[in-house]
């Protein structure tokens, strides 16, 4: 079993990007953000134009990105994790530098993040999207198909936890899939079997459970 988890919405309880965007970028970010709802640029294009407009020093970042609270019980989940020795890892298609600061913050920084990263200095910043894909269906920065693909052996189980567009191309290849918000509705609208969650508790219980059936059926 191998467990890759989705950030912003589902581990963070906002999209950290939209709120550092909100705080400190200069207003011409919602005009990108119309572009991409209007379907004229992808969401990678769309966002490397917005980080280009983030202001703010370093210290003005982190501050505003110290406000954000984790879901409930994803500590826990962490550990579950580590005590049943099931690899996970984030991938996101947010910024590595935000989602370091914020697990840090929190003592998890020793989990391994796919993302876009951050790049140049204060006022001058720029987003390097090492994990786009031609081809990618979702357009965004970071593939989660190839990621997937690239990390995860195809007969190791994986189980996918998300909330929103840019893991759709990835949650049908989940052999178990926890689903919020938009990703839930896509799930209910192509009859993909999934699990609806609202917080970590909740998803530990039910992986605790699928776990432990095929481990007991390993040993027969
Ligand atoms: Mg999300
Ligand atoms: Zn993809």
């Amino acid at each position: 079993m191998r467990i890759f988890c989705d950030f912003d919405g589902t581990i963070a309880k906002v999209d950290t990007t939209d709120l550092v965007l909100t705080r400190l970028a200069d207003p011409a970010w919602e005009d990108l953000e119309a572009r991409w709802t209007r379907g004229e640029i992808t969401a990678a294009a769309c966002m490397r134009g917005q980080i280009a407009l983030i202001g703010g020093d370093e210290a003005a970042l982190d501050a505003v990105l110290d406000s954000v609270e984790l879901a409930d019980g994803f500590a826990e989940f962490v550990a579950w994790c580590q005590a049943n020795a099931v690899p996970l890892t984030v991938v996101s298609d947010g910024v590595d530098r935000f989602i370091a600061r914020i697990l840090g913050r929190h003592g998890l920084d020793h989990l391994p993040v796919v993302a876009n990263r951050l790049a140049g200095a204060a006022l001058a910043r720029s987003l390097e999207q090492p994990w786009s894909r031609a081809g990618c269906a979702a357009g965004s920065g970071v593939c989660k198909c190839q990621v997937a693909a690239a990390e995860a052996p195809s007969d190791d189980f994986m189980v996918f936890i998300g909330d929103g567009r840019s893991d759709f191309c990835v949650s049908g290849r989940a052999d178990l899939l926890f689903a919020r918000d938009k990703l839930a509705a896509y799930a209910r609208s192509r009859a993909m079997p999934h699990h609806e969650f609202s917080d970590f508790h909740t998803i530990t219980t039910t992986l605790a459970a699928a776990h432990g059936r095929r481990v007991r059926r390993a040993a027969i």
